[in-house]
């Protein structure tokens, strides 16, 4: 039976850090502490803000971001040629643009910070599903003429060589995106934060939020924190915290295995230490790990499965691609909650009341949640607007389960579409 999760088995254990008890006063309390709730705290700290508390449910990267695939690449969940219809040229690629700035600054701080996280530097590969050249051309063109993203043409050959399969017809290499281990990166920034001054506390879930007046009160099991300004950023995990945000978002459910050590025989399946995913709407997403493992994720859900269940799902779908790993152990399998708006694109900004949020990332949130704390702590500390266009993307209601029946019908819907075209 696998064990979740693989990212947690192999991150350093923290030292547990204190749950919230009694009353504390901050300049800025943050709620979540994954990488949106880390990147605000950083970028506050990073701008002077001495005053900055976290609280975190569980642990630090307990959500999606200690979870997920470790792609860290450009975009967003919405689609660019979908971005560039909704929001004109410039604004699509100046939003577009703020994810590879938010790229870069991971890498910075993982330079700059000396974080260790298995960063591995040799791009991500859109692999095409379809036997069609003509799409991918196109894809190639639309990035390269709209966003000056140079995405590199793989012929079919060049590709089966880096990637040991029939499935596949050739791809697009994004040479600027890496992959890495997103918990040890989350723990990392947890420690810078603490380093500067920060103050995180875990097992402290919010359950509360008194914030119509100039002061805000944020409840806890145990205590409560009164601050000048919040910061919401409880991702797919937020339930029922505060209406106007909860309903906003649907969670959803994606999910990830790792193999157990392949030894030569991932050399079997990839030669290439890129990250990979394809181009179907139900797409993979996979990685070698650095002890020849391989991370393999996939499929979108609204229900609840258990591990030994996800792993087989996987393990079916990894053997769609490459037959030659039959019989391979599978030796962690775990999900994860995605949270998706209506409109696909996060929701950054500040109610009436004051209450800042970041939330809405979806399945592409590494660089995306990296870029609203950035925005977010220049707003709070510096004055700064939020960039153009954001504001275009509110907090249309979800529609709760009724949107979770939808979000699942859609995905179905997709993935027929995908079947057929194949
Ligand atoms: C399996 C999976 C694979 C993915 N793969 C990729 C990928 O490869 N690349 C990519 O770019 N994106 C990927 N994503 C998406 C990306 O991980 C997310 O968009 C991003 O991590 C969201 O970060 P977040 O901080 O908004 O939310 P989270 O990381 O979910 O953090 C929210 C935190 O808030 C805490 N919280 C919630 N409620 C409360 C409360 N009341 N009180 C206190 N704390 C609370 C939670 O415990 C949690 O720690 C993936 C997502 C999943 C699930």
């Amino acid at each position: 039976m696998p064990t979740p999760s693989y990212y947690r088995a192999s991150a350093p254990a923290d030292a547990p850090r204190p749950a919230v008890s009694g009353a504390l006063d901050a300049e800025v309390c943050v709620i979540g502490a994954g990488f949106a709730g880390l990147a605000t705290a950083l970028g506050l700290l990073e701008r002077g803000v001495e005053s900055v508390v976290i609280l975190e449910a569980e642990q630090v990267g307990h959500g999606a971001s200690g979870r997920n695939g470790g792609f860290v690449f450009g975009g967003y969940s919405l689609g660019c040629a979908a971005l560039l219809e909704q929001l004109g040229r410039e604004r699509a690629r100046h939003l577009y643009g703020l994810t590879l700035g938010a790229v870069d600054k991971i890498r910075s701080r993982i330079r700059d910070y000396g974080i260790a996280c298995d960063a591995v530097d040799a791009g991500v590969i859109l692999a095409n599903w379809f036997d069609d050249d003509k799409a991918l051309h196109e894809t190639r063109e639309f990035m390269l003429r709209e966003f000056d993203a140079d995405w590199r043409f793989l012929p079919r050959e060049e590709l089966r060589e880096q990637l040991k399969t029939e499935r596949y017809f050739g791809g697009l290499l994004e040479g600027n995106a890496f992959h890495f281990h997103p918990l040890k990166y989350a723990q990392g920034l947890a420690r810078v934060i603490e380093t500067k001054g920060g103050r995180i506390f875990e097992q402290t879930r919010v359950t509360g939020l008194d914030a119509d007046g100039p002061v805000k009160r944020v409840h806890c099991a145990a205590g409560t924190v009164t601050a000048k300004e919040v910061v919401v950023c409880c991702g797919g995990y937020i339930e029922r915290l505060y209406p106007a945000l909860s309903r906003a978002v649907l969670p959803i459910a994606t999910y990830v295995m790792a193999t157990e050590p392949l030894g030569e025989r991932l050399d079997q399946a990839m030669s290439t230490r890129a990250a990979v995913y394809d181009t179907r709407f139900a797409f993979d997403y996979y990685r070698p790990l650095a002890d020849t493992r391989l991370l393999w994720g996939g499929r979108i859900d609204v229900f609840k499965r258990q591990p030994d269940e996800i792993a087989k799902l996987l393990y079916g779908d990894l053997l769609k691609v490459y037959p030659q790993l039959r019989g391979v152990k599978v030796d962690y399998a775990w999900d994860g909650l995605m949270s998706y708006a209506r409109h696909q694109m996060p929701q950054l900004g500040r109610l009436p009341n004051g209450v800042w949020h970041a939330q809405g990332f979806g399945g592409h949130g590494v660089g995306p949640t990296t870029l609203a704390g950035e925005v977010v702590a220049a707003a709070i500390a510096q004055g700064e607007s939020l960039p153009a266009g954001f504001e275009r993307y509110g907090l249309p209601t979800t529609f709760g389960p009724l949107g979770l029946v939808g979000a699942q019908l859609t995905y179905w819907y997709y993935e027929m579409k995908d079947w057929w075209r194949q």
